[in-house]
C-alpha cells in the first residue's frame, strides 16, 4: 500500500489537473494521497469527487510558504478543517501576495528587455496560484532559458535579476493556523533549503516550538543517510515522520507514491489512524 503526503496539482503549479492526479495515483496503486497546493485547498473538491468510489482516500493538504529568519520555508498542512475562517483567510492573504509578486518579477524582468511574461504566466496559472514555475515556463516558452532550471539559476532564483525578496507569513502563523483548523503541520522538504546542519536543528528547534507536528524525512531522491539523519532529528524534537513525492509533472525522476517506503513507527499516517501501529 503506498501513501503520498504532497503534491501539486494545476491549482498551484502542478500540471495535472485534479482529476488526472487522482488517476494517475491510482495507476500507481496509492491508497492515500494529499494534495498540498501552494497557498490554496481550491483543488481539493475535485480531488475529493474523482476519488470518489476508486478506494483512493484524498487528505486535504496543503503548503504553505513561510518567513523563517529570513529563509523561504515551506509547511505542509494536513487534514485541517478546510472551511476554517482564519486558515482561509492566511491562503486569501498568500494568494493576493503571490499576485503582487508576480507584478513585481514582471517588473524585474521588464527592465532586462523581457515584456509580456506576466501576461503569459498568468495564462499558465490558468486562474490558479500564481508562482515562479509558471514564470520559468514562460521565460523557456520564449526562448530565453532552456530549462526551467536555468530560469530559476539565472533570473527567479534567491538572489537573481528578477527574484523578489519573500513577504510570506511568519512560520509561527502557518503552524498556528493549520493546528486551529484542526489539521497536522508537516515541516516540508528540510534537506531542501540548503541549511547548515547548524541551522536545521535551529529550524526544527523553533518549528516545534510553535507547535509543528512532523516533518518529511521519506522521499525518492534523498539517500538512506540523509534519511536517517532527518529521522533522528525529528525524534529529538518529537515529530512525527511523513513522506510525500512533492510530483508536480510526469517526469523521469519523481512518480507519485514512488520510493515512499515507510517506518514502522512515528508515520504521520499513524495519527490519522490509517494503518495499525506495528510493535
Ligand atoms: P513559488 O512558490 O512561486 O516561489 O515557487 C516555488 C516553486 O518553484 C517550488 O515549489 C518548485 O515547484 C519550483 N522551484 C523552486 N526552485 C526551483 C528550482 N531551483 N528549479 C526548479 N523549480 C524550482
Ligand atoms: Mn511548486
Ligand atoms: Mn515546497
Ligand atoms: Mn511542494
Amino acid at each position: 500500500m503506498k501513501i503520498d503526503l504532497h503534491c501539486h496539482s494545476r491549482a498551484s503549479d502542478g500540471s495535472l489537473t485534479p482529476t488526472e492526479l487522482v488517476q494517475r495515483a491510482l495507476l500507481q496503486q496509492v491508497r492515500y494521497l494529499a494534495l498540498t497546493d501552494h497557498d490554496t485547498t481550491a483543488g481539493l473538491a475535485e480531488a475529493h469527487q474523482a476519488a470518489q468510489g476508486t478506494g483512493l482516500t484524498i487528505v486535504d493538504g496543503v503548503e504553505i510558504s513561510t518567513n523563517w529568519r529570513n529563509w523561504e520555508i515551506h509547511i505542509v498542512g494536513l487534514g485541517m478543517e478546510v472551511a476554517d475562517g482564519a486558515f482561509q483567510q492566511l491562503l486569501t492573504q498568500q494568494s493576493q501576495w503571490r499576485q503582487q509578486r508576480a507584478e513585481l518579477i514582471d517588473q524585474k524582468l521588464q527592465k532586462r528587455g523581457l515584456h509580456g511574461l506576466l501576461d503569459q504566466a498568468s495564462r499558465y496559472a490558468n486562474g490558479g496560484n500564481i508562482g515562479r514555475s509558471h514564470f520559468a515556463r514562460a521565460l523557456l516558452a520564449e526562448g530565453v532559458v532552456t530549462t526551467p532550471q536555468q530560469a530559476f539559476d539565472q533570473y527567479l532564483g534567491k538572489g537573481q535579476c528578477a527574484y523578489v525578496r519573500n513577504q510570506w507569513c511568519p512560520l509561527t502563523e502557518a503552524v498556528a493556523r493549520i493546528n486551529q483548523a484542526g489539521g497536522i503541520s508537516v515541516l516540508a522538504h528540510p534537506s531542501k533549503y540548503q541549511l547548515s546542519n547548524k541551522w536545521l536543528r535551529m529550524l526544527t528547534a523553533d518549528f516545534a516550538e510553535a507547535g509543528g507536528q512532523a516533518m518529511e524525512t521519506i522521499h525518492c531522491q534523498m539517500n538512506r543517510q540523509l534519511q536517517q539523519f532527518l529521522q533522528q532529528l525529528a525524534q529529538e524534537h518529537q515529530l512525527l515522520l511523513s513522506a510525500g513525492s512533492d510530483f508536480h509533472s510526469p517526469g523521469r525522476f519523481i512518480e507519485l507514491g514512488r520510493g515512499l517506503h515507510r517506518p514502522t513507527q512515528r508515520g504521520v499516517w499513524h495519527h490519522f489512524n490509517w494503518l495499525p501501529e506495528e510493535p
